[in-house]
């Protein structure tokens, strides 16, 4: 066969793995942020595993494809990339049942090497796709992978074994509450000082999210991971979602975490950037009994693609020769991009200067604030962050960035309260019609504190609340309500943020008038399920006002874009990036003619917004303590 000359001409393109809460995704991106090729899994997220009970769905479908028996596990194009073994399937064998389980209230795990298959069979897919494009002979020029980037889930827990590769338990996702005793405890045993100095270090609140709680559980109550780790041979593993990619992925099998991934374990110095022996002796972690992985940067060389073995990882449904001989494609490849999606989603956005910030809304809503290399500690509870760090670019740009984090517990999920509950709605796609119907709420406020207000009201005893209603009360103003019941607190974790950036209590208003001032935030970058609704956006430019834009992302999958830029700039010669800069990278990426359409500015007279906001911000102070009072 004659060589293939790998120096011929090409279009580089890179290729991202993004592994969400419920579905694991793999894009290959262009320079211009193009999907050249697309593949995604849908994870069941009921806690049933009888078909009857998962009603026949899409989501059911798609994660029965992994049990059935004989059968390929998925076929992309009409080639099946990957047949299950001759072996008969145990019930508990690392291949059978869904990626997801949920074993008590509360509990939330995913399966580590599920995560790691899924991933392999988005990627061959798309390269199935992309080989196919490369057929055409209409094309010039080939499309060839320069680079792999890797968006997670954050705060997932993973230990397993350096001799088998093996995870030792399923992995404890970041929705996971078991360790609300650990913390609860923790709370009580320390003192605000205290506190306020963990703070200060980690930017994080003691909570049950991050992984050191779950690695402490997992030393507590797991006999075998327990006893490796008193064995302390060395043997004994500990990651997050992309150290356990990485690591499985890279020939060299690197053990590393991106620094996005690894600000949220508690165990880092957001300052110095590794991990800090007074935060491990926090949590009772020997680091010599349990290796924690190197924190490296987010666009950086981590290793060269190397195609798992998941026969000896226990995964029966092992890959076909054929999808072998199509991942030798991207055999060699770099992986050097790797963030956490919140993260990559800021940097998806191309959110990468100070003063920008994005929202994502989906279920719940993440808020980003990028306040550039300062590292600010919120008065008003909101989180702090390691934005991005992508050391290879010159100047500002090259250095850590922080951010604020803040998060709504309820945002897309009103929607399907409002559709499942109230049976207003047929399907999420209609709230904006019906919300639009009318032309203000009518006077009716809406607070959907379900499980009580979070930043910057924290109060865990408010409740779902309605007020104002009338006799003339129409499902339209309960559901404009409810739509603007989570922009107005948006605008109130933007306006704290910015308050805690150093502007003044009430910026929003008060550029309207200063025309000279620097503004602290110009527009929003948003994305997300609901931001799909235009008449969502409108209400939201309504509610911030004229100084900000709300500006929605052209590139829906910004979280994959992001570790699609993170990978395409990781290289040392600017001359072999993908992009040069981030400049290039807005230059080529962002589409300024779809700009007009997916920009809204608000239309709403100045004085409506203050009455509006004032309105809501009293109902806010009547909806705090409803348990209390009981
Ligand atoms: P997640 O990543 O949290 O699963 P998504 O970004 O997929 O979330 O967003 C899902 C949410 O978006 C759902 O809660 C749904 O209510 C809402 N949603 C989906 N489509 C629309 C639409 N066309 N208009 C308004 N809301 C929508």
């Amino acid at each position: 066969m004659p060589r293939r000359n790998s120096n011929a001409p090409h279009i580089p393109v890179v290729a991202t793995i993004d592994i969400g809460t419920t579905s694991a995704r793999a894009i290959i991106f262009s320079q211009e942020g193009e999907e050249i090729a697309k593949h995604q899994i849908e994870y069941s997220t009921t806690a049933s595993e009888t078909p009857a009970e998962s009603q026949n769905t899409d989501q059911f479908r798609r994660r029965s494809s992994l049990l059935r028996h004989n059968e390929p596990i998925f076929t992309a194009e009409g080639i099946a990339i990957s047949i299950t073994d001759d072996v008969e399937i145990e019930n508990n064998s690392a291949s059978a049942g869904p990626t997801l389980r949920f074993p008590q209230p509360g509990w939330v795990e995913c399966m580590p090497v599920h995560i790691l298959a899924n991933a392999v069979q988005c990627l061959t897919a798309c390269l199935i796709t992309l080989r196919k494009i490369n057929q055409n002979p209409a094309l010039s020029l080939k499309y060839k992978v320069k680079a792999i980037g890797i968006a997670n889930m954050r705060e997932t827990t993973i230990v397993w074994l350096r001799k088998t590769g093996k995870p030792l338990s399923n992995g404890i996702t970041w929705t996971d509450t078991r360790t609300s005793e650990i913390v609860q405890h923790l709370e009580k045993m320390i003192d605000d000082d205290r506190k306020e100095e963990l703070k200060q270090k980690t930017g994080l609140p003691l909570s049950t999210y991050f992984l050191a709680a779950k690695l402490r559980w997992l030393l507590d109550n797991d006999d075998v991971i327990r006893e490796e780790y008193e064995k302390g041979d060395g043997n004994l593993m500990f990651g997050t979602v992309d150290t356990w990619l990485i690591y499985h992925l890279t020939k060299e099998k690197t053990f590393v975490s991106d620094v996005t991934n690894a600000s949220r374990t508690y165990f880092m110095d957001l300052e110095t950037r590794d991990y800090d022996d007074d935060l491990l002796d926090f949590w009772g972690i020997d680091p010599t009994r349990i290796r924690l992985p190197k924190i490296v940067s987010l666009s950086e060389f981590y290793g060269s693609f190397a195609a798992p073995n998941l026969s000896q990882l226990g995964f029966h449904n092992r890959i076909t020769q054929e999808a072998y001989d199509i991942l030798k494609a991207i055999t060699g490849v770099p992986i050097c991009g790797c963030l956490g999606d919140q993260s990559a989603s800021l940097v998806g956005q191309l959110a990468v200067k100070p003063g920008l910030a994005k929202c994502t809304y989906g279920t719940g809503c993440f808020l980003l604030y990028n306040t550039g290399t300062r590292k600010l500690i919120s008065e008003h509870g909101t989180l702090t962050t390691l934005g991005y760090w992508f050391p290879t670019l010159e100047g500002e740009d090259g250095l850590p960035h922080y951010a604020l984090e803040g998060s709504i517990a309820v945002a897309g999920s009103i929607i399907q309260w409002l559709r499942d509950n109230l049976k207003l709605i047929e399907n999420a796609k209609d709230i904006g019609p019906l919300a639009s119907q009318v032309p203000n709420s009518g006077g009716v406020v809406f607070i959907p504190a379900f499980s009580g207000l979070y930043a910057p009201y924290w109060d865990g005893g408010a409740r779902g609340t309605i007020f104002g209603m009338t006799q003339y009360t129409s499902s339209s103003h309960i559901a404009r309500a409810a739509l603007e019941g989570v922009c107005f607190q948006v605008r109130a974790i933007l306006r704290a943020m910015a308050n805690d950036a150093g502007a003044s209590e009430d910026f929003l208003e008060e550029a309207l008038t200063n025309q000279n001032e620097k503004k602290p935030l110009l527009a929003l970058a948003v994305d997300g399920g609901m931001s799909k609704a235009d008449e969502v956006l409108q209400i939201q430019a309504d509610i911030l006002g004229p100084c900000v834009t709300v500006q929605r992302a052209v590139i829906s999958e910004c979280t994959a874009l992001g570790a699609a830029i993170a990978a395409g700039l990781s290289f040392k010669d600017p001359q072999d990036r993908v992009w040069k800069d981030f400049d290039d990278v807005i230059a080529k990426v962002h589409d300024t003619k779809a700009e007009d359409r997916n920009s809204f500015v608000a239309q709403l007279a100045d004085k409506d917004r203050r009455a509006r906001w004032k309105r809501w911000e009293n109902a806010v102070d009547r909806a705090k303590g409803w348990l209390d009072e009981e």
